[in-house]
C-alpha cells in the first residue's frame, strides 16, 4: 500500500498529517477546505513504480497511489473495465482516435463504486461501524452495495425525484433510505447534519477525500490501456466535480512518477441547466474568486442534476492543471448522445453517461478539439438505472399478435 504523504487542503493549502481530518480543513470549511491526498512522487519517479497484478483485475492494483491496502477492501469488484475503440465515429468525427471507458460495468452500474470501494475501504481500516451519504443516486446506490458486502449498516439520503430504479438498488441491498421532499441540495445538508449527529462516516462527493482517490483509477486504467501514452484529450460529465477531478488528479499523478509524458486536456461536461462547476471555472480564468460556485440545477440527467457542486474548487483547480475546461450541452443533445451511443456502440448509458459524447461534438463544432486528435470519453453510468431518460423521441416497439404474417406485415 502507498502510504500517503499528507492530506493537503485545497483552499488554502496547508497539509495535515495522513488520516489526521476525516473530510475537510478545519479552517478552510466546505467546498474550499477539500482535502486531497498527497504520496511522495519524486521518491516513486527516482526509484520508479510497479502496480503488481494482484490476481484479479481491480483498482486495488494500483496499490501503490492508493491510501488503504486490498486487504481492508469488499469482495466486489471495482475498476477493471473495458475501454472500447470507435475507429468508425472517430474517422466520421475527423478524429485521429476516439474511445470509450466503460465505467457502466461495475458491480452497481456506475463509475461511482471506483469511490466506493476506496472509501469503505478506509472505513473498515479506521474501525467505523456505519456508512452515510447524500446522492443523486449512483452515489448511493453504490455506497448501499458495497456495504451490503462489508455486512455494516448504511444510511441514504437522496432527493424525492431520484429514478426509480436507482432508489429500487437501495431498497434491494437493505439500506437504511431517507427519500428527502427537496433538491439533492437540500438533501446533502440533512446527510451532513445526520453523519455529525450520529456518527456515521461520509461517503458524500466533496466531503470525503477518499472519494477521489477511487475516482483517479479510471484514469490510471485509461493511460495503461493505451500503453501509457495518454490521449490528448478526456471528457466526462460533471456535477459535484468529485469525478472529473479525480481523473484529471489520476493523469497528472502518473506524470508525476514517472510513467507518463504529458496528461490530456480534461473536459468536464455539465448540463446547461445544472452548469455551476463550468461557470466557477470561467471566473477562475477572469481571476475572479471561484467561489462560491452556485446556480440552478435543472435537467433530465439527474447524476449530474446539482446546483450547489461540493466540489466545484477541486475540480476548477485540477481541470485547470491539465489545460482542459469545461462546456455545456442541452437536454436534446444529450438524449441523442444516448441514442447514438447505444446504436454506435452497444453501450447503453444514463443521460449523464452519455453526455460526453454531446460534449465532443460541441467542442469540435467550436474548434476547441481540432481534428487528427485522440479523445477519450468516461462513460459513467448504465442506461438500466434510468431506462426512460435517454429514450425521448424513440417508438415504443409494437405488439403484435403470435403469427409469421404479423411479422411479415410488420416488417412492410
Ligand atoms: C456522479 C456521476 C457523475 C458526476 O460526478 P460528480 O462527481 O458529481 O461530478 C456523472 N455521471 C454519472 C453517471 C454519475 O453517477
Ligand atoms: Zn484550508
Amino acid at each position: 500500500m502507498g502510504e500517503p504523504l499528507g492530506f493537503r487542503c485545497v483552499g488554502c493549502g496547508r497539509t495535515y498529517r495522513p488520516w489526521g481530518h476525516d473530510y475537510l480543513c478545519p479552517d478552510c470549511g466546505p467546498v474550499a477546505g477539500a482535502l486531497d491526498v498527497v504520496y511522495d512522487y519524486p521518491a516513486f519517479a527516482r526509484g520508479g513504480i510497479e502496480f503488481p497484478r494482484v490476481g484479479k483485475s481491480s483498482l486495488w492494483r494500483y496499490d501503490p497511489l492508493l491510501p488503504v491496502g486490498e486487504e481492508f477492501a469488499v469482495p466486489l469488484r471495482s475498476g477493471g473495465t473495458p475501454l472500447y475503440a470507435l475507429p468508425h465515429l472517430a474517422q466520421e468525427l475527423g478524429l485521429g482516435g476516439l474511445w470509450l471507458k466503460d465505467d457502466t460495468l461495475h458491480p452497481t452500474g456506475s463509475c461511482k463504486d471506483r469511490g466506493t470501494a476506496v472509501t469503505v475501504a478506509a472505513a473498515r481500516r479506521l474501525g467505523r461501524p456505519a456508512l452515510a451519504c447524500a446522492s443523486t443516486g449512483n452515489a448511493a446506490s453504490s455506497l448501499a452495495g458495497f456495504a451490503a458486502a462489508a455486512g455494516v449498516p448504511c444510511y441514504i439520503f437522496v432527493p424525492k425525484g431520484a429514478p426509480s430504479a436507482k432508489v429500487a438498488q437501495l431498497v434491494a441491498y437493505g439500506a437504511t433510505v431517507f427519500r428527502v421532499d427537496g433538491t439533492y441540495d437540500e438533501a446533502y445538508t440533512l446527510a451532513l447534519a445526520a453523519c455529525e449527529k450520529f456518527g456515521w462516516y461520509n461517503r458524500s462527493d466533496g466531503q470525503n477525500p477518499m472519494v477521489v482517490e477511487g475516482n483517479k483509477t479510471a484514469a490510471f486504467e485509461v493511460a495503461e490501456e493505451l500503453g501509457w501514452e495518454v490521449p490528448d484529450f478526456a471528457l466526462v460529465s460533471v456535477g459535484d466535480g468529485s469525478v472529473v477531478a479525480g481523473i484529471a488528479k489520476g493523469f497528472r499523478e502518473l506524470r508525476m512518477v514517472g510513467l507518463t509524458d504529458g496528461v490530456p486536456a480534461v473536459y468536464g461536461v455539465q448540463a446547461e441547466g445544472a452548469a455551476a462547476v463550468a461557470e466557477a471555472h470561467a471566473r477562475l480564468r477572469r481571476g475572479e474568486p471561484v467561489l462560491p460556485a452556485r446556480g440552478e440545477a435543472r435537467t433530465i440527467a439527474d447524476s449530474i442534476r446539482v446546483g450547489e457542486p461540493r466540489d466545484a474548487l477541486r475540480a476548477v483547480r485540477e481541470v485547470a492543471a491539465t489545460g482542459g475546461g469545461f462546456t455545456a450541452v442541452g437536454d436534446r443533445e444529450i438524449v441523442g448522445a444516448v441514442q447514438e451511443l447505444a446504436r454506435r456502440a452497444g453501450v447503453f448509458a444514463e443521460p449523464s453517461g452519455a453526455a460526453p459524447l454531446a460534449g465532443l461534438r460541441r467542442l469540435l463544432a467550436e474548434g476547441t478539439i481540432p481534428r487528427g486528435a485522440r479523445v477519450v470519453l468516461f462513460i459513467t453510468g448504465s442506461g438500466l438505472k434510468d431506462p426512460q431518460g435517454g429514450l425521448a423521441g424513440l417508438q415504443e416497439p409494437p405488439v403484435i399478435p403470435p403469427d409469421l404474417r404479423a411479422v411479415e406485415e410488420a416488417l412492410g
